[in-house]
């Protein structure tokens, strides 16, 4: 017996996939939506699993402020050298931005809180979305 628990979040967010040949390679943005699935085999004495307002305030909290109205790149993109120097407040990854790569880097830093996360699926649009679990 398992209870699955899931919250949604939704942030905007620019970013391009470097190298790409095609719409990918240009700088854009999306409105994702993210879905954290966490699961538990047992509620607490008030019939709860895992607090949705727990999951919100933390996971939200971390993805408002490293993600959400953000330019994110590869590290080694030259765009986020120039921008850099220019102010902008440019979130350089260690990996190409993806949604498949977002998804892995959401499931790592929500099990790091210490929730019991299944599965992190990214929703780059309404009708696009990679999921991740270990
Ligand atoms: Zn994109």
């Amino acid at each position: 017996m398992q209870f699955k628990i899931k919250k949604s979040f939704t942030i905007s967010y620019a970013h391009r996939l470097k190298g790409y040949r095609g719409r990918c390679g240009r700088i854009h943005g999306h409105t994702a939506n993210i879905e954290v699935v966490c699961v538990v085999r047992h509620l607490g004495e008030n019939g709860i699993g895992i607090d949705f307002n727990e999951i919100k305030e933390k996971v939200g909290s971390w993805l408002n402020e490293a993600l959400d109205h953000r330019l994110l790149l590869e590290k080694t993109d030259p765009a986020g050298k120039g921008l850099k120097e220019m102010g902008e407040d440019v979130f350089l990854l260690p990996f190409q931005p993806s949604a498949e790569n977002l998804a892995r880097m959401i499931y790592k830093k929500v099990k790091e809180m210490g929730f019991p996360v299944e599965e992190v699926i990214f929703f780059e649009s309404p009708t696009s979305a990679a999921s991740y679990k270990d």
